[in-house]
């Protein structure tokens, strides 16, 4: 995974254009996902497809020639988006088009003028200040035309045509926990899921931020009552703990899912209720659609030093926690496949467990009164009401302990599976 953020991040990527095309290309070298491209001028709901943005160099030049700001340096330098410019301007006039972040002067900022027309550079606070009186020429070497805007989506089918589906933003440049561990995370679990047998079906969108889920929603409007659960991933490379918004539904199935595993996790964690501002769960939760989607991230965008400048680099994101990223993720899954509603079929009053060898059975999974207890909670809640999910909430006890009471239950002819789940 920290390969494929290596390989991405000196790509110069937008919401449009070739930057989003290389990078879909590097994510299909891993699985095989389908391109899509949407013509410019598309209407999406309220929103029309941009035009795409293609840029080729951009740069100033002091008073004495010198080339001070180079898209070659980073690609945060340009405002994205920006339209072309050839021009000398006074550094007064030059101000009007510069960005930086005097909070951290060392920085490099990443802004954008994605919906209105604009052109500037973006650089660090110190350097702005030391910039001296003079005529400064500004080149933008970039194109707004009619194209296409471009997105990947990867369609892995189970058993059942239910959809889980899992999000990541692509258009951000050099970026690297806010964007690019997202794509690394979903693209590998693609490649992992491939390789199992599923319940499920799982559908991963690689897709610009807002308008990339716009237009995947208005393409695909019919389809998604068959999504159950949903996550969008983003910022899944840094250091902090992990943090879940919750859908805008609170309750969903994915909430709880999400929420036994890190409560299991033995880590620090937090949950947060569904806000409409973020990622692209802002779209996916809209009261249209409200389907049940939350995002997950470590530390939550603006809540890091990093994020958006140009600190949120290869050293800001580690193998080790895109690695705990997606452990936390499968775990995830699991839960989703494994969840399910039984019936006792021996309701009245307590089976005899011991003649049955069911104890030893069970046993050393982590202590003997818990294996018990799962047995016993998964027994009485086996009423075709209540799925493991409920009983392993109800009970305080891990979901795994009572999937496999469940099992060990249903192996021995004591319980049956409800058709419907
Ligand atoms: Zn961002």
């Amino acid at each position: 995974m920290y390969r494929l953020v290596t390989e991405l991040f000196p790509i110069c990527r937008s919401i449009t254009g070739k930057g989003v095309r290389e990078t879909l290309a590097l994510v299909q070298e891993r699985v095989p996902i389908d391109i899509r491209e949407v013509p410019s001028g598309t209407r999406v709901f309220d929103w029309i497809v941009p035009k795409e943005w293609n840029i080729r160099e951009a740069w100033v030049k002091d008073p004495a020639g010198k080339k001070i700001i180079d898209l070659q340096k980073s690609n945060l330098h340009v405002l994205n988006y920006s339209a072309p410019i050839h021009a000398t301007l006074s550094l007064g006039e030059l101000k009007h088009h510069l960005y930086s972040s005097p909070e951290h002067p060392d920085w490099i900022p990443y802004r954008t003028s994605y919906y209105n027309n604009n052109w500037g550079f973006c650089l660090p606070h110190n350097q702005l200040l030391g910039l001296s009186e003079g005529d400064y020429e500004v080149f933008i070497d970039s194109s707004l035309e009619d194209g296409h805007l471009t997105y990947g989506e990867h369609y892995l089918r189970g058993e059942t045509e239910v959809e889980v589906l899992i999000s990541a933003h692509i258009c951000h440049p050099s970026l690297a926990n806010d964007n690019l561990s997202g794509i690394a995370v979903a693209a590998f679990l693609a490649d992992h899921l491939s390789k199992l047998p599923l319940k499920y079906s799982y559908r991963f969108l690689f897709i610009p931020g807002t308008i990339g889920s716009i237009t995947w929603l208005s393409l695909n409007e019919s389809e998604v009552c068959r999504i159950k659960y949903g996550l969008v991933f983003t910022c899944l490379g840094d250091s902090g703990k992990v943090t879940y918004k919750k859908s805008r539904r609170g309750d969903a199935d994915i909430d709880r899912a999400v929420t036994e595993v890190l409560k299991n996790s033995g880590e620090a964690f937090e949950i947060r209720e569904f806000s409409p501002y973020g990622y692209d769960e802002r779209q996916f939760c809209s009261p249209g659609f409200n389907l049940p989607v939350g995002c997950l991230m470590r530390t939550p965008h603006s809540q890091y030093p990093e994020y958006h400048t140009s600190a949120d680099n290869l050293d800001f994101v580690r193998p080790e926690y895109l690695a705990d990223s997606f452990t936390k993720c499968l775990a995830i899954i699991e839960i989703l496949e494994s969840d399910r509603v039984y019936w006792n079929l021996n309701p009245k009053c307590e089976p005899q467990l011991g003649k049955r060898g069911i104890y030893s059975q069970v046993g050393g999974q982590t202590d003997g009164k818990s294996d018990e207890l799962a047995l016993l909670w998964v027994l009485n809640l086996s009423d075709g009401k209540h799925s493991l999910l409920d009983i392993a909430e109800r009970s305080n006890l891990k979901f795994s302990a009572i999937a496999n009471a469940a099992q060990v239950l249903f192996d021995k002819g004591l319980l049956r599976q409800d058709r419907s789940t």
